[in-house]
């Protein structure tokens, strides 16, 4: 870290990310190429996705919030953010330090990034929809593009969306596209997402070689999102060795509930049995779990049911450090076959703040069972999962 005596601006390049700041006051960080990642400007926070949406972070009486902002308020951000650079970089005498590799000081701004993003959205042939929540700083590959199954009824994920699935070609030729427009920017990419929904469904040797010549193309860990009826019908812990020892790391699997009832409603023909039986052999082939469930799945009506069910089913998965449970409030669209279902027979829509309880009483309930089963306490964590959060 470096630091200037007279300005107190301290600066450092460090694992692909460039951080400035000032103690007690703003701290921008940049990828290399100068795009904004996060910047704790004027007592506010705020982080940049890679197709230049701008979220508002804060938290009050121990509550996490995030706000997406519009596009206006996003140029606002932007422009300040880059004004603030500007003025820390001069008064620690940046400009000057010609070894730096920081020569794009002073020439970046909002045009600049929105055509970045155009550039990003051009490779990809449209928006992504949904990543993880620890997986932002990821480099998102589209290997399937939407979802096979697309059917669940409280989804829009994917809707509208012909499925198709790419190959190791394909892949390698995006991630040719994406470090042409990245350059020096895609050092600070931890991971892989391999997308879009269950990109690991399909014919395992090309699943297995698509990962491969992403891990070995990039050098980095692979993860990807996976559902647990479909998938399990055409693999098992053989083909999931495969995908791990080709650099497969960790499998987020939207579980929902444990409850047939609401998983019927929320049209997952998933057996739970086959579920647990597949997240096993997942979890014996290396490979680490992010399980996501929901609270709010299943309206006022079959709360309880919910809440018992999905936090026994959880509690029977092995499941240990590089884990992760995320609870995710359900979201009850109004054009959705999953409201229609529950105006018609009447289940209730629980409103935010009963959302919420329910994910602390499932996060309570998953870790009393787990640890009296286990006669441990969970090495891995159970966090909230907000969509509004988890976008690319
Ligand atoms: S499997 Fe996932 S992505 Fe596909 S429809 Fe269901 S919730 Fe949506």
């Amino acid at each position: 870290m470096q630091v200037d005596g007279m300005s107190g601006v301290a600066w450092k390049v460090d694992n692909g990310v460039f951080s400035i700041g000032q103690v007690s006051g703003d701290v921008l960080t940049f990828d290399l190429e100068g795009r904004i990642i996060f910047a704790s400007l004027g007592g506010r926070s705020y982080r940049r996705t890679i197709m230049n949406r701008f979220l508002e972070i804060s938290s009050a009486g121990g509550m996490r919030s995030i706000r997406e902002l519009e596009s206006s308020e996003s140029e606002g951000v932007a422009e300040a953010v880059y004004r603030r650079l500007d003025e820390m970089a001069e008064n620690a005498g940046l400009p000057d330090a010609h070894d730096t590799g920081l020569d794009w000081i002073g020439r970046r701004d909002w045009n600049w990034l929105s055509s970045d993003a155009m550039k990003l959205l051009e490779i990809y042939g449209g928006g992504i929809p949904v990543i993880p929540p620890d997986q932002y700083f990821a480099l998102y590959v589209r290997y399937t593009r939407g979802c096979s199954w697309n059917r669940c009824s409280f989804c829009r994920l994917y809707t509208g969306i012909s499925y198709a699935v790419g190959s190791a070609g394909n892949v390698i030729s995006q991630v040719d596209s994406l470090r042409a427009v990245l350059g020096r920017g895609i050092y600070s990419r931890r991971s892989v997402f391999m997308g879009d929904a269950n990109a690991i469904n399909s014919s395992t040797v090309e699943v297995v070689k698509a990962i491969r010549a992403l891990h070995e193309s990039l050098g980095l860990p692979i993860y990807a999102f996976s559902d647990a009826f479909t998938t399990p019908r055409t693999k098992g812990e053989y083909d999931y060795r495969q995908m791990h020892s080709a650099g497969l790391e960790r499998v987020y699997i939207g579980v929902e509930s444990g409850n047939r009832n609401v998983l019927e409603i929320l049209n997952k023909p998933m057996d739970l049995q086959i579920a647990l039986n597949e997240m096993r052999q997942m979890k014996a082939a290396g490979i680490s779990l992010g399980v996501i469930i929901m609270s709010g799945a299943g309206g006022r009506a079959l709360a309880e049911e919910h809440v018992g069910d999905t936090s026994s089913f959880v509690a029977e998965l092995p499941l240990g450090h590089g884990d992760v449970v995320y609870i995710s409030p359900m979201v009850e669209y109004s054009n959705s076959p999953y409201y229609d279902t529950v105006m018609a027979e009447n289940l209730g829509i629980l409103s935010k703040d009963e959302k919420l309880i329910q994910a602390l009483k499932l996060k309570d309930n998953i870790i009393r069972l787990w640890s009296d089963k286990n006669s441990r306490v969970p090495d891995f964590p159970v966090a909230p999962y907000l969509l509004a959060e988890s976008i690319y």
